[in-house]
Parts: structure tokens; sequence; C-alpha cells
């Protein structure tokens, strides 16, 4: 990354008057479509040019159809191979470059999730180009803005690299509609490179709460709770009559309280609900970096002093142990 007034090189004056031209990342699950990994499409839009759209797993006619209808897509790139189901980077990596190559794309977008993060240093790395991280801002077609010291600073970055490959988050890119477009489905470029990774199993945490990540209103529990049985019989409830996604601190996750994929912060996910709703937590700046953009704030905790109240919106003093239960029966009426 250059600095904003550095040397520009010829190389990448040339590269500027190229057309603009975006590979948006999709992500899918079983053949779903992940729809927040359109806030891809969202930062292609705002970069203006051509869009295309790129998804790859098994059997992902469906996911590839669905995201033909976002506004904007000019055509979707589909590779139809098991190899690709799990997104392993090692198998992924190789087939994007490729198709990046035939399709030679001036933006590669991806989302700043497990995927994202997983996939793009690899394709930089073999592209030889420098990765543009969990951007929040696009100014031009080669400057962007992105959060940097857990938040605490914004910087103002600008890449010389022919091709910026850059990984958005989601709370400043959501997701584009899918619908009102008619983009094609082309059969991308399969390298079929050989696996050098398989996948053996996965754990994954099942709810039927919403996604924490995409959430309109998140519940989020910290050590305050002291045990797991508390943590579920306290602020479960809650979610529940708030229609929430819950959330955890990262203590609150180390003690065992809650799963790891509800922590949010600095090394968790990242959110910002209209409310945020949180008990027993003390307000860390690791944990602000993860929710401080939430439209409303609200804080129980018994301690005044506690560092949250400076970032709520509307703070309550006392026993989380008795504010939350009485606040889950006065929703639920
Ligand atoms: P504590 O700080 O122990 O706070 C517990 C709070 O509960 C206190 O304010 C207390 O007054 C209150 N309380 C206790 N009992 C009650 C009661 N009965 N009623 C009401 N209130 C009560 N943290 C994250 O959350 N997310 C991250 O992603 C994250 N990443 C990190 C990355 C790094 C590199 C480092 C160094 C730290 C990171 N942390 C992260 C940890 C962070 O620094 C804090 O340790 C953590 O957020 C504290 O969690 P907590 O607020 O639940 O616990």
């Amino acid at each position: 990354l250059a600095p904003k007034n550095g040397p520009v090189s010829v190389t990448s004056l040339s590269a500027f008057s190229r057309l603009l031209s975006s590979l948006a990342i999709l992500e899918q699950r079983d053949g779903k479509l992940n729809h927040s990994s359109l806030g891809s499409v969202t930062a292609a839009q705002k970069l203006g040019g051509s869009i295309t759209a790129f998804v790859a797993g098994a059997n992902i006619k469906a996911a590839a159809e669905e995201a033909a209808k976002t506004k904007g897509i000019e055509k979707i790139i589909a590779v139809d191979n098991a190899a690709y189901e799990k997104g392993l980077p090692e198998n992924y990596a190789p087939l994007l470059v490729e198709n990046i190559k035939k399709g030679g794309y001036t933006h590669v977008i991806a989302s700043h999730s497990a995927f994202g993060k997983n996939l793009l240093p690899r394709v930089a790395a073999l592209l030889d180009v420098q990765q543009i991280s969990d951007i929040t801002g696009i100014e031009d077609e080669k400057t962007f803005v992105r959060p940097i010291y857990a938040g605490n600073a914004i910087a103002t970055v600008e890449s010389s690299d022919n091709i910026k490959l850059i990984t958005i988050r989601g709370t400043a890119f959501p997701a584009a509609e899918a619908e009102g477009g008619s983009a094609s489905v082309e059969d991308g470029v399969d390298s079929k490179a050989e696996a050098i990774s398989e996948w053996v199993s996965e754990d994954l945490a099942k709810s039927d709460r919403p996604d924490l990540a995409t959430a309109g209103k998140v519940v989020s529990g910290g050590r305050g709770l002291k045990s797991k049985e508390d943590f579920d019989k306290i602020m479960l409830p809650l979610a529940d009559a708030l229609g929430a996604a819950v959330g955890a601190s990262r203590a609150a996750v180390d003690s065992g309280y809650a799963d790891n994929s509800l922590q949010v912060g600095q090394t968790g996910k990242v959110v910002a609900p209209q409310l945020y709703l949180c008990a027993g937590i003390s307000g860390a700046i690791q944990h602000l970096a993860g929710m401080k953009d939430s439209k409303v704030i609200a804080a129980i905790n018994k301690d005044a002093d506690a560092p949250i109240f400076q970032v709520a919106d509307v703070g309550l003093v006392g026993d989380l142990f008795d504010k939350v239960p009485e606040l889950t029966e006065k929703l639920k009426q």
C-alpha cells in the first residue's frame, strides 16, 4: 500500500485507466446462497463498472440462479464441483486465481468472514498483490477506508496494485437485494487442482434464533452471568422475548458459558444491530470493537463505573439476575 501522496508507478497508472470490472465472491452452504455475502455486490456497486459474481461448490445451480436476480450483476460465474463445497482455501484459491486471470478483473471483493479471511490472503500471495482487509468505506477505485487498532483509528489506504483484492466489513456494506436483476449464469474455469487438504468434519452450533452477524437485535452476556446454566436461563428467554440473536463477550466464551461462534469483538464477530442489549459485560475496548457501531446500545451492569456505560445510550445499574428476568417478563407482556 502506497502512502496517499506517494509515487505512483507507470504500471499502476495504466491499470487505473482500465475500465473497472469487479468480481464479487459469493458464499453458499449446501446449495443455499449466503445472503450476507451479497455485501460484496454492494461494494462493487459503489465502485461502479461491470459486476460479475463468483460461486463454487456442490449443486450450486439454485444459489447461482438466486444470485442472478441481484440488480447490477451482469454475469454469474459458477463452478459446480464438490471439491469446493466447504471453501477450503488450499483448493479454492487456485480455482479463484484461474477465474480472475480469465476475467481480467480490476477488483475482487469478498466478505471479511471466516471464508473470506481464509481465502483472500492465499489468492493475494498467488497473484503477488497486497490484500486490503476489512474495509468500511470506498473513496475511489484505489482508495479505501479501514479501521485499525481495534477500531480506535481509521486508516485511509491507497493501493497501486493492478488487481485490488478486498475484504469488506459486513456492517458497512449491507447485502444487495436478490431481486430486479437477470444476470447470465456461466460455467467458470475449473482448474481441478490437486486437493491438498480434505474436509473431515464440522461441529456446528445449531440455533433457530437469528444469525448474530446480521440480526437487527442482539442480546449479549458476559462474565457477570457466572455459569453456562445461568447464561442459558437468563439470556436466552430475553433473546426470545425480543426475537434477538445471542452474543457473548470473550470472557463468557472462554469460561464456557457460550459457544465460540457467539463471541462479539475484535477477535469475534463485528455486529451493528438496531439494538445491542448487554448484561454483565464490562465494556473492554476489544469488546467495543465488535459492537460500538450498534444503533442503540443498552447495558445492564451492577457497577455504575463500568466502561460500557460510556458508550451505552441506555444504562441500568443493577443486578442482572433480578433485572434481566424482570425485563423479559415485561417484554412478554
Ligand atoms: P469482565 O471484564 O470480567 O466484566 C464482567 C462485568 O460484569 C463487570 O463489569 C461486572 O461489574 C459485571 N457484573 C458482574 N456480576 C454482575 C451482576 N450480577 N449483575 C450485573 N453486572 C454484573 N473480549 C471480547 O468480548 N471480545 C473480543 O473479541 C475480545 N478480543 C480480545 C483480543 C485480545 C487480543 C485481547 C487481549 C482481549 C480480547 N478480549 C475480547 C477480552 C477483553 O479484553 C475482556 O477481557 C473481555 O471483553 C471481558 O469480558 P466481560 O466484560 O464479560 O468480563
